[in-house]
């Protein structure tokens, strides 16, 4: 067992690129995204900075060295990942979208596919983008449950060479891409007859008949992050874009939210050190009438050391948790499932208690720290429901025979 918490220099380099990045093109966007009442209208301010990351390499930066990236360690990711999300968690959730969809084509496509789908997130110009979509209208959390269960209501269908899939997706980023005529790749999870599975639409498949945009989702929070309900209407593709085996979608779709689980703990960290910023500030430059700065009163203190102290031991988990995942390391998954759950729903009350600690000001649109509550309330419901997906999985994994409560740890 290696342990070592220090980033090396070029890690620290990294994570430095990564803090002038969001300086420079996501920082400018963000009030301006906040004040935009029309979530498509706030939501597509920030295409120009999913140009950049393009241009600069954030993209390539999260496909593997293999197929033609530059992906590097779990620390690597982690440092990136939490740089990106003290200032616009939104972004990492679009991003975020991007590798949910494209994982599944590593793991389970094979080399022409894998060539294909790329081509546009191998590129250094353009706002490509590829969906995961997975989730529906009437509900996800039982996407695999066998029948009499419902499961996906998107169904696809063999007509001669050609998938026709038809159904309503909603949730994820871009579904039907930044002008409504579908994203560059779409891998949707739909039902077959050999059960879920994974099918690619590229963005030639789309037409006005087979995609209609029903509805932007006006989220309170994220408003950075484009997020549709559509209709597919008997979209055509080639059989060929099946990706894997026919009824492998819930293995590859499961294997794709293990590192995504643990990047929504390196979210949560990067919106409380976001709310932990404005409040110490308050804190100590604040007196509100009473003659000394509200951090020499020991309550206001407590809330502050218990963030801070919270704020780190989720960073040190979602670090081990993604060097897990990254690594093959067969505690990955328990690590990750972690990282997610405590790591969401520290956010949301670490947030909450920084909101009190500023007071009555906080209760104001105009002051900052509201949104950073908005953006957490998302953590445990996004990536898997914390109570319908992810304590699902953590309940599978202490219910296996053997489990041993140590292994995550090293200490068996
Ligand atoms: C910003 C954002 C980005 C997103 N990006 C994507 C994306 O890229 N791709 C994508 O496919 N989706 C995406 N989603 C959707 C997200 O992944 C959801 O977590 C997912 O749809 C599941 O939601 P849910 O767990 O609430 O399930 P639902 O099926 O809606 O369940 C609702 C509730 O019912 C209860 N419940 C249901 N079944 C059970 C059960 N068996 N056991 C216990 N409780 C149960 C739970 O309380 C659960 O919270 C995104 C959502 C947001 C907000």
């Amino acid at each position: 067992m290696t342990i070592c918490f220090t980033p090396t220099a070029e890690q620290v380099e990294l994570k430095n690129q990564a803090r002038a990045f969001a300086q420079t093109y996501l920082a400018p966007l963000v009030e301006e995204v906040r004040r935009t009442a029309d979530p498509y209208e706030a939501a597509l301010l920030v295409r120009s900075a999913h140009e950049a990351a393009l241009k600069e390499g954030i993209i390539k930066g999260m496909i593997p060295e293999v197929f033609g990236g530059t992906m590097g360690s779990g620390l690597d990711l982690a440092l990136v990942t939490e740089e990106l999300a003290a200032v616009m968690p939104d972004f990492v959730a679009s991003l975020g979208g991007i590798l949910l969809a494209l994982t599944p084509v590593y793991l389970g496509g094979d080399l022409e596919q894998i060539q294909r789908f790329l081509t546009p997130f191998l590129a250094d110009h353009g706002t490509a983008q590829a969906v995961m979509a997975l989730s529906e209208p009437a509900g996800t959390a039982n996407f695999a449950a066998p029948e009499p269960a419902e499961g996906l209501q998107t169904v696809a269908v063999l007509d001669g060479d050609d998938w026709v899939i038809t159904g309503e997706k909603q949730w994820s980023a871009n579904l039907a891409g930044w002008d409504g005529t579908g994203p560059d790749l779409m891998i949707v999870a739909c039902g077959t007859p050999g059960g879920v599975s994974l099918i690619g639409i590229e963005r030639q498949h789309f037409t006005s008949d087979n995609l209609t945009l029903l509805e932007t989702l006006d989220m309170p929070g994220l408003r950075g992050h484009l997020t549709q309900r559509v209709r597919l209407n008997g979209v055509r593709v080639p059989k060929a874009n099946l990706v894997g085996a026919e009824g492998a979608g819930p293995e590859l779709i499961f294997a794709a939210f293990t590192g995504s689980a643990a990047a929504v703990g390196l979210m949560a960290v990067g919106t409380m050190r976001a709310a932990f910023d404005i409040a110490y500030r308050f804190a100590t430059e604040q007196t509100r009438g009473g003659g000394v700065p509200i951090i020499e009163h020991r309550p206001v203190a407590d809330v502050l050391t218990d963030a801070k102290g919270r704020i780190e031991a989720v960073r040190l988990l979602s670090w081990k948790a993604l060097d897990a995942v990254t690594s093959g390391d067969p505690a990955g998954l328990e690590l990750a499932l972690h990282a997610k759950v405590f790591g969401s729903e520290t956010a949301v009350d670490v947030v909450h208690k920084l909101f009190q600690v500023v007071g009555v000001q906080a209760y104001n649109r105009g002051f900052p720290i509201v949104h950073h509550l908005l953006d957490a309330l998302a953590y445990p419901v996004f990536e898997g429901g914390n109570i319908g997906v992810r304590r699902r999985q953590l309940q599978d994994i202490f219910t296996t025979a053997g489990w041993d409560p140590l292994a995550a740890s090293g200490l068996s």
